[in-house]
């Protein structure tokens, strides 16, 4: 399983990450991948960039040193209508738009049923093209019903790499129990590393480990290889 794009890395403007989009950009290209996303957290979360951040992405531009550059967010989910913390016409000019859950954003914690609405409702937002670490133990959730809607509305799930070590403590068995719900259905998967630093730009080793050990095959996982993903975020070929 090779992984050639990075779906998920902040910027200095999510307010607690230490890279900017150049350094960025320059990992990805030392760490051999072809393209990344950069997701800098929604403006709910604290310490979060401005709406204005997300428009000024227009000047990023799409290759930096040969490393396609997608421009991203990290969206919050504010309600259990699934509503996020970006409106629409900022959404349309993002080139992917990934949405998680995560406290002190308006949305803390509230119980399985009522977390898993959230992020089913978020789900059925066409802009919505992928949900964040799904396996975070601080906003249980039950992933048989998020797979089911992941494959009816064509939302990839990450695996998060960061989930294994560095976030989110005591997220593996969650996300082991993900990937093999994963297998047996035909929903898409994303693999990020949430890099939060240029150095964590491309860490898969975890979350690849445990695609292979489950079994999920690469034409399951959009960002295996750049046909596939370009594919799936809804690009024609000459917007490659
Ligand atoms: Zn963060
Ligand atoms: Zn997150």
């Amino acid at each position: 399983m090779k992984i050639i794009a990075d779906m998920h890395t902040h910027s200095v403007a999510s307010g607690h990450a230490y890279s900017t989009v150049n350094e960025l950009a320059r990992a990805a290209r030392q760490k051999g991948l072809e393209a990344f996303a950069l997701t800098d957290h929604g403006p709910a979360l604290p310490g979060g960039p401005h709406l204005y951040h997300f428009g000024a992405m227009r000047f990023i531009p799409a290759w930096i040193d040969g490393v396609r550059v997608f421009r991203g967010v990290e969206a919050n989910i504010i309600s259990v209508d699934g509503s996020i913390d970006m409106p629409d016409r900022y959404l349309a000019k993002l080139d992917f738009v990934m949405a998680g859950l995560h406290e002190s954003c308006g949305f803390d914690d509230q119980g399985i049923d009522r977390n898993t609405e959230a992020v089913l409702r978020a789900m059925e937002n066409p802009r919505i093209k992928a949900i964040s670490h799904a396996g975070n133990p601080e906003f249980p959730v039950h992933l048989e019903e998020l797979v089911r809607g992941a494959r009816e509305t064509v939302t990839a799930l990450e695996i998060n790499n960061s989930s294994f070590s560095i976030s989110r403590k005591g997220s593996r068995p969650h996300c082991e129990r993900l990937a093999e719900l994963l297998v047996l259905s035909d929903a898409p998967v994303i693999v990020g590393s949430d890099a939060h630093i240029a150095q964590g730009v491309g860490e898969f080793d975890e979350a690849v480990a445990l695609l292979e050990m489950t079994g999920i095959p690469a034409g399951q996982v959009v960002n295996s290889s750049f046909e596939r993903l370009l594919g799936f975020l809804g690009f024609e070929k000459s917007q490659w």
